[in-house]
C-alpha cells in the first residue's frame, strides 16, 4: 500500500509552516499555498504588521517545535530569543517620582522568551525549502474548496502589487487540507458549507498600534546588554484603567511596544492631525515613556503604523470528515493579552499529529487499511480533544486584559504578592 498522502497547507504563517514541517517529516507530499509574497523578500509587506512583531514564546510553543524533530529550528529558537523572567510594572508615586516594580512569572525562575515573529517564520520557511517533498507556492490565494471531491482553487497573483494584479486560477487535488490561514480564514469559510459549524466572532473595543524604543547609542563593539534602555529581561507594562502600553525586548537592543486602547481614544488622539495630543496623553498615563521614545517618534509611529482591531473567534468543529482541519488563528483567534495565540496554534500542530500518528499505527494493524477512514476518526478525536482547550484559552486571554491593565496594581494583587513573599 502506498502510504504517501498529499497534504495541502493553506497559509505559511508560523502555524502553517510548522504544520507543513510535521507533515513533511512523516514522508507525505506537502504543498503550502500562501496568499502573500515570500516574507524573506524585503519588498513583501507582512500582513497586518508594519515591520515585524515581537511575541512571547512559552513552553507550549517551544515544545511543539521541539517535537518537529528539526534541531536547526530549536537552535534558532534558543539563539534568537531573549528570556523574560517576569513583568516590570511602571508607574508614578504620589510625590511624582517614577517607579518600576518587577513581578517574576515563576517561583523557580523559569522564563518566557521574546522572539521576533518574522525571524521565526523565515527560519521555518528556510528549513521547509530544504525538504525534497515540500513545495511552497507564494502569491496563491485560496478562493474555493470542495471537501467532498477534495479539490481546491487558487487565484495566482502573478504580480504581487494589488494595482497591477494579473490573476489566473488553478485547481489542486489533495488528501488532507490543513487550514492555517489566520483569523479571517478562507478554509474555515468554505468548511462551513460542509460541516455543521457553530461560530462566534467578537471584536473587543480595543485597538492596537505599534511603537519602538530604539537601542541606546553605544559603541559598535558594546555588549548587547548595554544597548537596552530598560531591563531586557522583562515584559514591560504601563497599566491604565482603560488602556495600557507594553514593551517587549528585541535582540538588537530595541523594544517593540504596543498601545492598547479603546477606539474612542484613538479617535480623540487622531482629532488633531499634527499629533500634538499624543505626547501629553503618554505623559499623563504612561510615565517615563516620552523619555524612552522622543515625542516626534511617538507622533510619527502613531501616524505611520496602522490602528488595528482585536478579534476573538471560537468555532466547532475544527474538521470535516477526512478532508480538512483548521489550526492556529483560523480555528481560535484570540486577543493577545495572554501571549498565547501563536503558542496555542503551534501546540495544535503537535496534538493534531500525535493523534494522526496514533490512528495511522492502528490502521496498519488492520487487515484492510483505509487511510481516509482512519484519518476521519483521527480528525474527529482532534476536534473533541482540542476544542475545550481552545475555548478555555480564548476566555483566559480576554480575562488577562483586565489583569494586565488594572489588577497588577490592585490592593488584592499586592496583598497576594506580600503573602507569597512572606
Ligand atoms: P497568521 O500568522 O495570521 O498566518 C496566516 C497566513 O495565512 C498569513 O501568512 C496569510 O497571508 C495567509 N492567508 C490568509 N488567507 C489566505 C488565503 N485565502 N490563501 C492563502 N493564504 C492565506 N501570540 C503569542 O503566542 N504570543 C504573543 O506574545 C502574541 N502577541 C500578539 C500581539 C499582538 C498585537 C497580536 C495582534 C497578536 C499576538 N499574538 C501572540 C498572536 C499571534 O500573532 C497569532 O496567534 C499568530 O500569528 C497566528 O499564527 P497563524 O499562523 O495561525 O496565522
Amino acid at each position: 500500500m502506498d502510504k504517501k498522502q498529499k497534504i495541502v497547507v493553506i497559509g505559511a504563517g508560523p502555524v502553517g509552516s510548522l504544520a507543513a514541517l510535521y507533515a513533511a517529516s512523516r514522508g507525505d507530499d506537502v504543498e503550502i499555498y500562501e496568499l502573500r509574497g515570500d516574507l524573506r523578500d524585503p519588498s513583501t509587506t507582512p500582513l497586518n504588521f508594519t515591520k515585524s512583531i515581537n511575541l512571547a514564546l512559552s513552553e507550549r510553543g517551544i515544545n511543539a517545535m521541539r517535537h518537529a524533530g528539526q534541531p536547526k529550528l530549536i537552535d534558532h529558537v534558543m539563539g534568537a530569543t531573549i528570556p523574560m523572567r517576569g513583568r516590570m510594572i511602571h508607574g508614578k508615586r504620589a510625590n511624582g517620582g517614577l517607579y518600576e516594580e518587577g513581578q517574576d512569572y515563576d517561583a523557580h525562575g523559569r522564563n518566557i522568551l521574546a522572539i521576533d515573529r518574522g525571524g521565526l517564520n523565515k527560519r521555518l520557511l528556510d528549513i521547509l525549502e530544504e525538504m525534497p517533498n515540500v513545495t511552497v507556492f507564494f502569491n496563491h490565494k485560496l478562493t474555493g474548496a470542495d471537501f467532498r471531491r477534495n479539490k481546491a482553487w487558487f487565484e495566482v497573483r502573478e504580480n504581487g502589487t494589488a494595482s497591477q494584479l494579473r490573476a489566473s486560477e488553478i485547481e489542486v487535488d489533495f488528501d488532507l487540507m490543513i487550514g492555517a490561514d489566520g483569523a479571517h480564514s478562507a478554509v474555515r469559510y468554505h468548511m462551513m458549507k460542509y460541516a455543521r459549524m457553530d461560530y462566534e466572532q467578537v471584536y473587543i473595543d480595543t485597538m492596537w498600534c505599534e511603537f519602538h524604543i530604539q537601542p541606546k547609542p553605544v559603541a559598535a563593539d558594546a555588549s548587547l546588554q548595554s544597548k537596552f534602555l530598560i531591563s531586557p529581561n522583562h515584559l514591560h507594562i504601563w497599566p491604565g484603567k482603560e488602556f495600557m502600553f507594553i514593551a517587549i525586548p528585541s535582540d538588537d537592543g530595541s523594544f517593540t511596544c504596543t498601545l492598547f486602547a479603546p477606539a474612542s481614544l484613538y479617535a480623540h488622539l487622531e482629532s488633531d492631525p499634527t499629533g500634538s495630543l499624543v505626547p501629553p496623553f503618554f505623559d499623563a498615563h504612561f510615565p517615563g515613556v516620552t523619555a524612552l521614545i522622543p515625542p516626534p517618534d511617538l507622533i510619527a509611529s502613531f501616524h505611520r503604523n496602522p490602528h488595528l482591531p482585536l478579534i476573538s473567534i471560537k468555532c466547532s468543529p475544527h474538521h470535516h470528515n477526512a478532508s480538512v482541519v483548521i489550526v492556529g488563528d483560523a480555528a481560535h483567534a484570540m486577543v493577545p493579552f495572554y501571549g498565547q495565540g501563536m503558542n496555542a496554534g503551534l501546540e495544535d500542530v503537535r496534538i493534531l499529529f500525535d493523534i494522526l500518528d496514533k490512528h495511522a499505527r492502528l490502521d496498519e494493524l488492520s487487515a484492510a487499511p483505509d487511510r481516509a477512514a482512519s484519518r476521519a476518526r483521527a480528525l474527529a478525536e482532534y476536534t473533541a480533544v482540542r476544542i475545550p482547550d481552545a475555548h478555555a484559552i480564548n476566555d483566559l486571554a480576554l480575562q488577562n486584559y483586565v489583569e494586565m491593565r488594572a489588577s497588577v496594581l490592585s490592593p488584592a494583587y499586592r496583598f497576594r504578592k506580600w503573602l507569597e513573599e512572606a
